[in-house]
Parts: structure tokens; sequence; C-alpha cells
């Protein structure tokens, strides 16, 4: 099985990702992992990637695929990988496509998890923070006993910028704004599967698996 994984922040992703790699018995290629790896084993493409990250530049397109290219080559891509967070724009799909040809491989499928906006924002702005411990806690899915006060250590709670409804708005805007051509270019290919990201972790995936034919 050979799969791209997509998803907006609070669909869920991480936890699929991690699910449906021990299912498939796939590898599991992130791409700050393989920016990490390809540093730390100091390949000619890890170093050019350290270079730009230093000057704190964005990683042009040729070296993030050079590095894809490298992992995919991988012994353990041979029977299939998840790749998440890569391609990230179109002409990283075509590239993408590029490699695997060269490879004789080519993609089974595209999962992109759906979640609607509203309950994006209630998952991503409930989240709150001990000052004290550093506890974390959901005012959903894991609230504490009493409001703002943390179970284990009885500090006051707060809510990271990172989770403020403005900060978390724009994060959910540029998402959209960046894969909405991918999601077409997918689309158009006949790989793409939308999964409704807004149940349970279990039926979600018990839905991805079915979609792929392996349910
Ligand atoms: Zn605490």
């Amino acid at each position: 099985m050979r799969i791209i994984l997509m998803g907006p922040p609070g669909a869920g992703k991480g936890t699929q990702a991690e699910k449906l790699t021990q299912k498939l018995d796939i590898p599991h290629i992130s791409t700050g992992d393989m920016f990490r790896k390809a540093i730390k084993e100091e390949t000619e493409l890890g170093k050019r990637a350290k270079s730009f990250m230093e000057q704190g530049k964005l990683v042009p397109d040729e070296v993030t695929i050079g590095i894809v290219k490298e992992r995919l080559a991988e012994p353990d891509c041979q029977k299939g990988f998840l790749l998440d967070g890569f391609p990230r724009t179109v002409a990283q799909a075509d590239a993408l496509e590029e490699i695997l040809k060269e490879m004789n491989m080519a993609l089974d499928a595209v999962i992109n998890i759906t979640v609607f906006r509203e309950l994006l924002i209630e998952r991503l702005t409930g989240r709150r923070v001990c000052k004290s411990c550093g506890a974390t806690y959901h005012v959903i899915f894991n609230p504490t006993k009493k409001d703002g006060t943390c179970d284990k250590c009885g500090g006051e709670l707060y809510q990271r910028n990172d989770d403020k409804l403005e900060t978390v708005g724009n994060r959910l805007d540029v998402y959209e704004a960046q894969t909405a051509p991918l999601i077409e270019y997918y689309e158009k290919k006949g790989l793409l599967k939308d999964i409704d990201g807004s149940q349970s972790m279990d039926v979600v995936l018990s839905n991805v698996l079915a979609a792929l034919g392996r349910e």
C-alpha cells in the first residue's frame, strides 16, 4: 500500500497515521522525520537542507524532493509507505509521480480526512494548560473536575496563544488555501478518498481501511 495521508490540524491525522502504519505494516514517512534523518546522517541533501534551515529560509523544492527520493529508495519502503506532510504543492506532487514512475511504483490512494470547521475549532481551541505543572486538558474532551484548576496540582489553567481562536482560524485558512489545488489534483487522478473525520478515532480508522479495501 502506497498512500498519502492528508487532513487539517485537528482532524486527528497523527493518530490515524500511527494506527494505519501499524495495521498495514508500512513505514510512516513524515517530512519532519525525513529531514531530521537526512541531517543526522549528513547526506549531501541533508547538509543542503540544514544550511537553508539555519538561515531561517524555506528549503527549496528540489532539496525536499531529493530527500523524499532517498527515503523512498530505502528497503523498508518496498512493502509500501504512508506519506504525511508531503507533497504540499502540485509541483511536489508531480515530482513524486516521477520518482515513483522511475521506481516502477504508483500511489494506491490519497486519504483526505475532512472535518467541518466548527468542530475543528472546537477541538483546537479547547486545550488548556496548567501554569504550574504543564498538564494539558481539554474543556470538552478532557475537562478538569473544577473549572480552570489543575486536577493534579491545583494550579491555574491557561490557554496558549497557539490555541486561541484567531490563531486557529488563520491556521485553518492557510491549510485550506495550500491544499485546495492538491485535493483537486488527486481528485482528477481518481486517487482521492474523502473520509469523515468527525467521528471517533476507531470509526475513522475502519472507514479508512474500508476505503483502502482492507476491511
Ligand atoms: Zn498542574
